[in-house]
């Protein structure tokens, strides 16, 4: 604190980002990164993107991107925005689109960026408390509000809301904008993309970082009505025009070249997380069904902070929140079957002693 801060600044609760450790030889499963390398093409179109035009400013639109992204998911680019991670994309939706008369509701158990961004741009929220089994109930948002945004699947439960509900909620809901973070969706949820062209309040946000191994790169985008996407725009102008750099233009507009490797990785992702449900089952685990690419379990006996400290001793490392309601899970990234390996056979030991 320093008499220089604004209240502004004075005010704030900033989010906590998960570890990233200086540590070599950690098994990390932490922070939900993708475990295999991204594809080759990508990294082939980074070599070629590092020359002299880097002296250059990037496409501040981001065009190409934008018409691959479009093309990819069979819209306009006038319904693809694009950012810095859909961190910085989430940003500018707040003030964009969710600072409104009424205040916004999201669950009480979701991704804790929410009432971060809700705190810097002074937006009011409504938590709604997810069911006993860790589910959004449709129902409960079928209440007055200044916008409503969900995570599909939801972080850090991994469970994932049925279209339908989805479908059920916008219907209710035409008045005011619905943001569905799909961060973690090619992991096993249904998309919402299908319905944009029907719903003009529909905003879909998703992510190179993790069905794309790029979480080093920052790239994200949203999708959805041109008037949204203005809206967006209008913001970004007002803050950065050139979230982009060429490198993660390059990079990206590779990544969606790339489909056979895109399927194949998160396939091996989806198929690992089965089995490391199975081996934690196993283990007195209680697994929340996971339609993403980490797991959250707990233990009917042994406490999580304890488990999470234990396997930080043998270098694996999980996520642990110290919140109301969860604070006797972890959250467990799907790794290589080697890595879950690890992380079920340093759980048996550490079991094994009382
Ligand atoms: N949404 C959710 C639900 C997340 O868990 C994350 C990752 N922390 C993000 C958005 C942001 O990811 P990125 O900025 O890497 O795109």
């Amino acid at each position: 604190m320093s008499r220089f801060w604004s209240d502004t600044v004075r005010r704030l609760t900033p989010y906590v980002p998960g570890e990233q450790p200086k540590l070599a030889n950690l098994v990390k499963l932490n922070t939900n990164e993708n475990p295999y390398a991204p594809s080759p093409r990508v990294l082939e179109a980074l070599r070629a993107a590092i020359d002299d035009t880097l002296r250059l400013y990037p496409d501040p639109n981001a065009d190409l991107l934008k018409q691959a992204i479009a093309k990819n998911f069979g819209v306009v680019p006038q319904q693809v925005f694009t950012g810095n991670g859909s961190d910085e994309v989430l940003a500018h939706i707040f003030p964009a689109l969710l600072r409104q008369p009424h205040p916004i509701l999201f669950p009480d158990i979701t991704y804790s960026f929410y009432p971060v961004y809700c705190g810097l741009f002074g937006i009011e929220y409504h938590t709604v408390p997810l069911t006993d089994a860790f589910e959004i109930r449709v129902d409960d948002y079928l209440q007055p509000n200044g916008g409503i945004i969900l995570a599909n699947p939801n972080a850090p439960t991994g469970c994932a809301l049925s279209l339908e509900n989805i479908e059920r909620l916008l219907d209710a809901n035409r008045d005011s904008v619905v943001v569905i973070d799909e961060a973690y969706v090619d992991f096993g949820a249904q998309s919402s993309i299908s319905l944009i062209g029907r719903y003009p309040n529909l905003l879909v946000v998703q992510t190179l970082s993790k069905s794309r191994s790029l979480a080093g790169l920052r790239v994200g985008y949203a999708l959805g009505h041109a008037d949204l996407i203005e809206a967006l725009e209008r913001v970004k102008n007002s803050f950065n025009s050139y979230p982009l750099d060429r490198l993660a233009l390059a990079g990206a507009i590779a990544a969606f070249d790339d489909k056979d490797h895109f399927e194949k990785t998160r396939r091996a992702i989806i198929a690992s997380r089965e089995r490391l449900v199975a081996g934690l089952v196993e283990l007195g685990f209680e697994v929340l069904p996971s339609s993403a690419n980490f797991v959250f379990a707990r233990h009917a006996r042994r406490d999580a902070g304890e488990l999470a400290l234990a396997l930080r001793g043998r270098g694996i490392i999980v996520r642990h929140f110290r919140q109301p309601r969860i604070e006797q899970f972890l959250r467990i990234t799907v790794g290589t079957d080697a890595q879950c390996e690890t992380l079920l056979a340093g759980l048996r030991e550490i079991l094994e002693t009382a």
